[in-house]
C-alpha cells in the first residue's frame, strides 16, 4: 500500500542524489527542481501524508525539520528559505509519502500559486 518511489529510494532500488541519512530520515536532491536548491526530506517511515501523523510521530516530524534547518545551513542559505509541506490532493502532494520540501537560493514569492 505505502511503496512509493520514495520507499524505493531509501531501498536504494532508484537511484536519488542523497544529501543527507540517519536512522529515521533521509534527504535528496528533487529530480525537477523548482529554486536552484530543492530538497525532499523524508521520514523512512512510511507515512503517507501529514493528516496520517500521529501522536507517536510527534518526534520524528520534529527531526524532519531540524534536519532542513541543517541541510539549509551546510549548502549557505544565509538569506533565507523556504519549506514546504504539500499534504493531499488540494495541497498538490503528487507522491503519498511524507516529505518536506526545501526550497532556497532565490528570493520565494506570497503567496504560492
Ligand atoms: P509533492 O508534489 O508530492 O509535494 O512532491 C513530490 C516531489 O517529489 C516533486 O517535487 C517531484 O519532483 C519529486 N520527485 C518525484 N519523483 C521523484 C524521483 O524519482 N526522484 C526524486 N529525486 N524526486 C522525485
Amino acid at each position: 500500500m505505502s511503496d512509493t518511489i520514495f520507499s524505493k529510494i531509501i531501498r536504494r532500488e532508484i537511484p536519488a542524489n542523497i544529501v543527507y541519512e540517519d536512522d529515521l530520515a533521509l534527504a535528496f536532491k528533487d529530480i525537477q527542481p523548482v529554486a536552484p536548491i530543492h530538497i525532499i526530506v523524508i521520514p523512512k517511515k512510511p507515512i503517507p501524508k501529514l493528516d496520517e501523523a500521529t501522536l507517536e510521530d510527534q518526534v520524528l516530524l520534529g527531526h524532519l525539520l531540524l534536519i532542513v534547518q541543517k541541510i539549509a545551513e551546510q549548502m549557505g542559505l544565509t538569506n533565507g528559505y523556504r519549506v514546504v509541506i504539500n499534504n493531499g490532493d488540494d495541497g498538490g502532494q503528487t507522491v503519498d509519502h511524507l516529505h518536506v520540501h526545501l526550497l532556497g537560493d532565490r528570493p520565494m514569492r506570497w503567496p504560492p500559486g
